[in-house]
């Protein structure tokens, strides 16, 4: 199904708050209303207007700015918790001192990773606003994912209402050094206390924040290298590659490991008889180079199901849409035609595209035993740099925008 494409309205009036209720709600994609599992029950949706705030009593220590921090080590004082079970619905929802869940030992996340989460950014402007980058993607994300594995369905806008209250409670948190925010983090799981396999009876929604340092320190970008290896699978077609299941990234730790053993950053993803280029570790992938038909463009792999749907993948194709400067394609390409290009030197860039690095360039593929020479670095890297700053503009700027949700 194509994904209908927000429209890009750059230098969008300031809008005033209280009329943010309706921002938010206009700009999700609709929900089949056939899919709405829970809306057989009562409380079919919690509210965030029902929002519980109960505030910590022990603040811990902030991290002092000049610390580097290890992404998704260090978490804030509060979290959102809400419940869900097949009688009662969704329960209310709650704002509390971040804490340890109880789970039951036979809770179904456990067994058969009946688990969804999202991952996004909040950034902190020079005007000490906290701003949300494009956060309708990940609800809209969010809830497909937990459609797809029969979880409980919920309001998207109420969902990122009360993820927005969250990170106002805990705003104080949101980092303010160039580069850095605040790392949010939904996560929906089933929690029925028994063993045999089928659609959970009861489900916890939570979500945390973590704060989060700069992924290239300063203006300069580091690049990685890939591990090329076709033996290793991903995701696909039939699958569930294109929905954020924690299902998917266990099993790839051992080949990132493989990848590491080998000398490289991060594990190429390819798939099919004819390799094609899917992803790069958990980022999705870009090229940028003249085409066979001696045309430039930009170019990454359609939506079709072994490709997971990134926000910022979305957003890079909206940019250059939006520039008009060069031909922004969806198409699949393959190992062949990437080592045909580089032979002749049709190759400038190729980058990965995620919420952690926003764009990471990418200078070597080990393929076959051979180490492959990507000139993206060489090449500025004009494009993923161009990227980079433009995202900056909007995430830490001052003025409203259409991908913003000012906090
Ligand atoms: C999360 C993720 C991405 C990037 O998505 P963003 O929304 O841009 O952060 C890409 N590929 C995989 C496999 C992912 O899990």
């Amino acid at each position: 199904m194509p994904r209908p494409r927000p429209a890009l309205l750059l230098g969008a009036p300031i809008m005033a708050a209280a009329a943010l209720g309706q921002v938010w709600a206009r700009k999700f994609l609709p929900v089949p209303r056939l899919l709405c599992g829970a809306s057989r029950y009562a409380s079919s949706n919690f509210k965030a207007a029902d929002l519980q705030v109960l505030r910590t009593e022990e603040p811990q220590k902030k991290p002092s700015p000049s610390e580097p921090l290890a992404f998704g080590k260090t978490f804030t004082d509060h979290m959102l918790m809400v419940e869900w079970s097949g009688d009662q619905g969704w329960s209310q929802p709650r704002i509390q001192p971040f804490q340890n869940l109880l789970l039951h030992p036979a809770c179904s996340a456990l067994h058969y990773s009946l688990q969804i989460f999202e991952g996004m950014k909040a950034f902190k402007s020079q005007d000490q606003q906290v701003r949300l980058f494009r956060p309708w993607l990940n609800m809209d994300r969010m809830l497909r994912s937990a459609q797809r594995l029969c979880l409980p369905t919920f309001d998207k806008g109420e969902l990122l209402e009360c993820i927005r209250r969250l990170i106002e409670v805990d705003k104080d948190w949101v980092p303010e050094a160039a580069g850095t925010s605040l790392y949010v983090r939904p996560v929906l799981i089933g929690n029925q206390p028994s063993l045999g396999v089928g659609v959970a009876s009861e489900a916890l929604l939570y979500v945390i924040l973590c704060p989060v340092s700069s992924y290239f320190p300063g203006d300069a970008m580091t690049p990685v290298s890939l591990l090329a290896d076709p033996t290793y699978i991903r995701a696909w077609v039939g699958g569930v590659g294109d929905y954020k299941l924690g299902g998917n990234y266990g099993p790839t730790v051992l080949v990132q490991q493989e990848a590491q053993k080998k000398g490289c950053e991060q594990v190429l993803w390819l798939y099919g008889p004819d390799q094609q280029l899917t992803e790069v570790g958990t980022m999705n992938i870009f090229v940028y180079w003249t085409h066979e038909d001696g045309v430039l463009e930009l170019l990454t792999p359609p939506l079709d199901s072994v490709i997971l749907p990134g926000v910022v993948r979305q957003s890079l194709l909206d940019l250059a849409r939006s520039w008009g400067e060069f031909r922004v394609v969806e198409r699949k390409i393959t190992m062949k035609e990437l080592l045909r290009a580089l032979e002749e030197g049709r190759v400038r860039e190729v980058f990965g595209s995620g919420t952690a690095c926003q764009v990471c360039p990418v200078h070597g593929i080990l393929y076959e035993g051979q180490k492959l020479h990507i000139p993206t670095m060489e090449n500025g890297p004009e494009l993923a740099l161009r990227f980079q700053k433009e995202l900056r503009a909007i995430q830490y700027g001052t003025n409203a925008h259409e991908w913003i949700l000012q906090v």
